[in-house]
């Protein structure tokens, strides 16, 4: 942070000195620290199989907050610095939100600490673990494991992915542990009735939770996609596949140059989904979430924008900078792409046309020493639109 004087009277009163002004100066914050004690490590099993260790330590309070368990991040992170059950740690929540361990205090060791052994075997399920290359995290490789399954179910109905409103973590472990939930299709065939009758429901849950599935059924298909945990297939790499195909089924022949003649789409994303999509078991589940009522085909909403291709501007890139004063930046842009001209973020040799309101900063600047960016003025633009 930096504190100033106000006024600019003032300012004047106080004057430079020969480095710096003197009604100016830079306020460092504290960052928020306590030391408290390492009880046990816990963990926990991701929806992909990845290990997390979390430190369970003595109840602390910093900065109004209690704090009583900490991500230790992966087994490099507690090698490097050599923390120990019963070791005193000093934590720090940094940015002031997640707390985060500095280090351990080895000096107030008391009695013979022994340096953590890591897990081989996955806690939930007990298979060996396997830690890939590249890759910080151990992994529990089964696909069947039980703690997987309930924090793939987790993320499946969550806000990323299918969005089940009012679905959340806590309904998802109570309905695994009745036996209801076995799989992602379960979600779209569970008893009212049953739910209804469960202590702290009621009716008037169960028929809310019933909504919220019911309009989760017609989801557009990259939803579903992201939705299905598949390693390393993101939101924006569903949405990319999405927008080229008809229905969900068609990626059982898709090769791996279908996925990487995708811009944007690596061949680690391209082997994960094909590998997935080549498994008979989940075409079986996709099978069995189709015939409960779950979209597979292709939306409106999956289909990429349609760019106008006989527009004055198709086929150019256009960026708009400073402020304009005759209509709105949003404004602007669906201008832009009424005339079939794609909208982009960044002044680089991709750009054809750079728009420029009052006080263009550096993105004229930039424009500029390029040399090929065609420079408008408002008014310009606006007139090329009138053509
Ligand atoms: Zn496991």
């Amino acid at each position: 942070m930096v504190v100033k004087v106000d006024s600019f009277d003032l300012q004047d009163m106080c004057g430079y000195t020969s480095h710096h002004p003197r009604w100016a100066i830079a306020y460092k914050f504290q960052a928020k620290q306590a030391t408290t004690k390492l009880l046990d490590i816990e963990y926990n099993v991701g929806k992909i199989g990845s290990i997390t260790p979390v430190a369970k330590v003595e109840p602390v309070s910093l900065a109004g907050v209690t704090i009583s368990s900490i991500s230790l991040h992966n087994e490099d992170f507690i090698k490097s610095k050599d923390i120990r059950i019963g070791d005193q740690v000093l934590i720090e929540r940094a940015g002031d939100v997640i707390p985060y361990i500095v280090k351990s205090l080895p000096e107030l060791r008391t009695g013979n600490l022994k340096p953590v052994i890591y897990p081989t075997h996955c806690p939930s399920c007990n298979t060996p673990l396997v830690r890939e290359e590249d890759e910080a995290a151990w992994r529990c490789p089964n696909p069947d494991c039980e703690a997987q399954l309930i924090q793939k179910l987790i993320f499946h109905v969550s806000k990323d992915a299918m969005d089940i409103d009012g679905f959340g973590e806590k309904y998802i472990v109570r309905f695994f542990e009745l036996g209801w939930l076995k799989n992602f299709a379960d979600i779209y065939n569970l008893d009212y009735d049953k739910i209804a009758a469960l202590e702290g429901f009621g009716k008037k849950s169960a028929d809310k939770l019933k909504d919220s599935i019911e309009k989760a059924k017609s989801n557009p298909i990259y939803r579903l996609l992201h939705s299905l945990s598949i390693h390393h297939l993101g939101q924006r790499a569903s949405k990319l596949i999405a927008e080229r195909i008809a229905h969900v089924f068609d990626l059982e022949n898709w090769t791996l140059t279908d996925y990487t003649s995708i811009k944007d789409i690596g061949p680690v994303v391209a082997e994960k989904v094909q590998d997935w999509f080549s498994v008979k078991k989940n075409i079986a589940l996709l099978h069995q979430m189709e015939s409960n009522g779950v979209n597979l085909k292709q939306t409106d909403l999956d289909k990429p924008k349609q760019l106008i291709t006989d527009g004055v501007l198709s086929g150019k890139t256009i960026l708009f900078t400073g402020t304009l004063s005759r209509m709105g930046r949003k404004e602007a842009q669906d201008l832009a792409e009424s005339l079939g001209a794609k909208n982009i973020s960044a002044v680089s040799g991709n750009l054809d046309i750079l728009v420029v309101g009052e006080d263009a900063g550096s993105k004229l600047d930039k424009a500029k020493k390029i040399g090929t960016v065609q420079i408008l003025t408002e008014d310009e633009f606006i007139a090329l639109a009138n053509q």
